[in-house]
């Protein structure tokens, strides 16, 4: 081989080397970017990534791309790419993930009360959570900056449900309170910190609209001990106009939490010349002594002038002592009427002998006389969930 055929011959190896250098760089350059793109997404809780969210339960294909919601009673069809009413479920390349999970906006030990629940656990704390987005539009709404809000919009960190009842745990909670806003749009989570917390002997509870659909509930009531419901009005009127919800579910939910043996305690909040008529009040009264038994503590709150309906005054004081009245006549034997500074508006007393059971200012239990789960006095056992 000449001089000048070798020289070509180590430049084009040269080159071919090169070549072959480059190539190399550049896949691992890419395959970096892939890596970390990865890593960040799942270290950060992304959820732009499927990979990183939680395919939802109780729903269906619909064809074309579409699924079909059916978790709450509204039934979503979701177009590819598009998200239900609730603004917490999502269709992702024909798939239905909950955008909630392990994703809680609040997290707070909270007076049991303040739930509220007054026949579970007085005096104790509840390691309270909550996500964005609500099934409901509420005009009344007192949490619409966190429930009217598309989830991945607020940025938090990643928690997984073993991390809840592991953080519950340690701060001493009695019980844990999916609360706040609606525990039916972070469903999936919901249903796996209560599995978890019932295998670690941590009671769960729910304060909740009640707008869920029953297979759902059902699957979900044997690991609550209690639920609040709200049963926000007495009619579809009501609820179609101020909430766009309706009223039958909720009631269903109520039966079916009944049925299984969930302790049930229910809030009327009244709201002037929307809810507060003579007759919806008497007539709710009647439905929950009959479908859910008298000794189902009934709360009524106090509205105050909020969100889309700041124009309207607080209930005044006589409507809602006069509420109390229609439901003790009614026969139910637990009233509560609260935010008002009257004195016993928040008391219990004894259904038997009338003594003053438990003495609370706000959310402080100043005084408890239920022993064992009944009353020091006559002996009379109380309903509820006690110490
Ligand atoms: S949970 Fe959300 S997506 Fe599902 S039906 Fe209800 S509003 Fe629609």
């Amino acid at each position: 081989m000449s001089a000048a055929s070798r020289n070509r011959f180590f430049i084009i190896k040269r080159i071919l080397l090169a070549v072959i250098a480059a190539i190399f760089i550049l896949a691992a350059f890419f395959a970096f970017r892939i890596f970390s793109r990865n890593l960040s997404g799942a270290l950060s809780g992304d959820r732009s990534f499927p990979e990183q969210l939680k395919t939802a339960l109780y729903w269906s294909s619909a064809g074309s791309g579409k699924v079909q919601c059916w978790l709450c009673p509204r039934q979503c069809l979701i177009p590819r790419g598009g998200r239900g009413f609730c603004r917490a479920r999502k269709n992702i390349q024909g798939k239905l993930y909950c955008l909630t999970y392990g994703q809680p906006v609040a997290i707070h030990l909270d007076p049991i009360e303040k739930k509220p629940f007054f026949h579970v656990y007085p005096g104790t704390r509840s390691f309270s959570i909550a996500s964005a987005g609500c099934n409901l539009r509420c005009k009344f709404c007192q949490n619409w900056e966190i429930s009217q809000l598309d989830p991945e919009s607020v940025k938090v960190d990643f928690v997984l449900p073993e991390e809840i009842v592991r953080q519950a745990k340690l701060s001493g909670a009695r019980t844990i309170a999916f609360t706040y806003t609606e525990p039916t749009v972070f469903y999936e989570y919901m249903l796996d910190v209560a599995k978890l917390a019932t295998i670690e002997g941590i009671p769960c509870v729910m304060h909740s609209a009640g707008f869920i659909n029953p297979e759902p509930l059902r699957q979900l009531a044997p690991y609550l001990t209690a639920a609040d419901i709200d049963l926000k009005g007495f009619s579809e009127k009501y609820y179609s106009s101020f909430c766009e919800g309706s009223l039958k579910n909720v009631l269903e939910s109520l039966k079916i939490l009944k049925e299984k043996g969930v302790w049930l305690e229910v809030t009327n909040l009244i709201i002037p010349s929307a809810n507060d008529s003579d007759q919806d009040i008497r007539s709710l009264c009647s439905w929950v002594k009959d479908n859910l038994g008298p000794d189902t503590p009934l709360h009524f709150s106090r509205f105050f002038p909020m969100y889309k309906l700041a124009d309207l005054s607080p209930t005044p004081l006589k409507t809602l002592l006069k509420a109390g009245q229609i439901a003790r006549d009614a026969g139910l034997h637990y009233v509560y009427v609260g935010n008002i500074q009257e004195d016993a508006g928040e008391d219990t007393f004894c259904a038997v002998c009338g003594k003053l059971l438990i003495k609370r200012a706000g959310y402080t239990v100043l005084e408890d006389n239920i022993v064992e789960g009944k009353c020091k006095y006559c002996g009379a056992k109380i309903p509820g969930v006690w110490n």
